[in-house]
């Protein structure tokens, strides 16, 4: 192992010379399967991971379950306080973690870092929210009655991760399930477990300082079958899924065939569309940075650009400038802006769009191809490209389907109706970004005939989000909301409770109905 690889893991207490135990329920251990965590950017294995046997699966399950049962009678306030410790934790690690991510997933270290203050930033949220997960009284149309709408812990949530957000995607479900009163358990992306082991390590520290079960946090690492034991075991109430359209079909289906709860964050195919009178000084960095930045492995990313017929030859001129400025490699090294595509396997997708566009005789303004000379080479990097397909056909693969790598494609209109047009002309419906100054263009936008994704802006990119706003999409993204907002009341089990304080028992609606 690199010693710049073993310094960051023996910062954060992951061990770096046996296979490290990738199973966590009060107690560490995985005798399953071993998985191999490489660095994107040199090929380096960083780690062997023992994940959970079957029995070790079921048995974390059933511990999490008995965690619950206990952990529910916490006073809200009481689990805040938790949360408050957690934050502090992590805050303090936030650079070794956040360079972790970097050197796991493969984004530049900004963005590693970036993600673990999300998570500190939700665990701030969720410290207040832990006295304020208020229901309500309702006005009873029978006399001497009161309606009261209760929100009670709900039971086990399984998170189950995508590799892009190794850390944050977990702290917004960790910390609103923590608040509710749940116990949850993590079963990462399988190409990034040690993330989850060294987050899993600073949680549960703070847990048992505390005298809290374990299994309130507990882990299990694992590919695609530990996925389906968790989605399918009628221990865990609800299923937050953070993945692909394809894989997300399934869980869905999973979930609801069993009457469970499901919250599902799937594929974005995210449009900027860039108005005549736009700023374009601002316009334009915001454009390169949501389709660059984390090499175009957001759900985020900004993947088709529409730019009004007026300025678009200016935008495309300025915005192929960054383009060729772009520094591609190490991503812990500070003027990195391009870290690596996460697995080769992603790297042959971008091989293939590459292709199907030249096939559809897209122009290719710039990029194109994998970096195939030292040291690049060693690792899955590609170069970002920006590409003009002839036409905008919403059936074609190459504007419906999501393309996890750098590859934005641009087309000009005249009116901004056709551009909201192709906009929502997608599955998909997560982001979506206008630039204008013209509060006209403002209204259609954010409005009924608007954009359809769950991120709407203005003058604001595509590409990230606060934890304030509830975070989410539609269509086939999936409709789920975690983060701020109203989201909190997903990981609850709601109760209207009527409560007759009469000496009378009458029946609602005037219902006459004598014994
Ligand atoms: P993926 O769908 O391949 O995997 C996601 C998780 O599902 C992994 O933990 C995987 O092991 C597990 N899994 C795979 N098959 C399963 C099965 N049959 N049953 C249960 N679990 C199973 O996704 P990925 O490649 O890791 O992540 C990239 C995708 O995630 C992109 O589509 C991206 O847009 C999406 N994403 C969405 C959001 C959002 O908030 N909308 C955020 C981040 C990523």
């Amino acid at each position: 192992l690199s010693s710049r690889a073993s310094n960051i893991l023996n910062s954060l207490g992951v061990s770096t010379t046996t296979e490290v135990s990738g199973v966590y329920d009060g107690e560490w251990r995985g005798s399953g399967d071993v998985f191999e965590s490489k660095c994107p950017a040199t090929g380096e294995v960083l780690a062997r991971v023992k994940s959970a046997t079957p029995q070790e699966l079921h048995q974390a399950l059933e511990k999490t379950r008995e965690a619950y049962v206990s952990f529910r009678n916490v006073p809200a306030p009481r689990r805040g306080e938790l949360l408050r410790q957690i934050r502090e934790a992590l805050a303090a690690k936030r650079v070794e973690l956040g360079e972790l991510v970097s050197l796991e997933m493969g984004k530049i270290r900004t963005e590693g870092i970036g993600e673990v203050q999300e998570f500190v930033d939700i665990c701030d949220y969720a410290v207040g929210l832990s006295r304020m997960m208020n229901g309500r009284v309702v006005a009873s149309e029978r006399p001497g009655h009161s309606i009261l709408e209760v929100p009670n812990p709900l039971g086990v949530v399984g998170v189950l991760s995508a590799f892009n957000f190794p850390v944050a995607v977990y702290g917004w479900n960790l910390a609103l399930s923590m608040a509710a009163g749940n116990a949850t358990i993590w079963k990462p992306s399988p190409t990034t477990p040690l993330c989850a082991i060294a987050v899993t390590k600073i949680v549960s520290e703070v847990l048992e300082k505390n005298g809290i079960p374990g299994a309130v946090a507990g882990l299990v690492t694992g590919g695609k079958d530990v996925g389906e034991a968790v989605v399918e075991s009628k221990h865990v109430d609800l299923v937050s899924f953070t993945g692909s359209e394809h894989v997300g079909r399934i869980v869905g289906k999973a979930v609801m065939s069993r009457f469970g709860k499901v919250i599902l964050e799937l594929g974005g195919n995210n449009a900027s569309i860039v108005m005549p009178d736009a700023d374009l000084s601002l316009a334009v960095p915001a454009v390169f940075f949501g389709a660059v930045g984390t090499a175009g492995q957001r759900c985020t990313s900004t993947r088709r650009l529409y730019l009004h017929r007026e300025i678009a030859d200016e935008f495309l001129e300025r915005l192929l400038k960054l383009y060729s400025s772009v520094a591609a490699g190490d991503p812990l090294a500070s003027e990195t802006l391009l870290g690596p595509l996460h697995t080769p396997t992603a790297v042959g997708t971008y091989e293939n769009a590459i292709k199907h566009l030249k096939s559809i005789d897209a122009e290719i303004l710039c990029g194109g191809k994998r970096y195939d000379s030292a040291p690049l080479d060693a690792g899955n990097f590609v170069q970002p490209t920006l590409a003009l397909p002839k036409s905008v056909n919403p059936t074609d693969q190459i504007w419906k389907t999501e393309t996890f790598a750098p590859i934005l494609n641009a087309a000009k209109f005249d009116e901004l109706e056709q551009a909201i047009e192709w906009n929502n002309a997608v599955p998909q419906g997560l982001s979506s970004s206008i630039w204008t100054r013209d509060l006209r263009n403002v209204g259609k936008w954010i409005g009924p005939a608007g954009s359809d994704a769950g991120i709407v802006n203005v003058n604001v990119g595509t590409s990230g989000a606060e934890i304030g706003a509830a975070f989410g999409g539609n269509k086939s993204t999936g409709w789920g909301r975690e983060s701020g907002g109203d989201a909190w009341k997903e990981y609850v089990r709601w109760s209207a409770c009527t409560i007759n304080f009469s000496d009378a028992a009458p029946l609602a609606q005037g219902v006459n109905f004598p014994a």
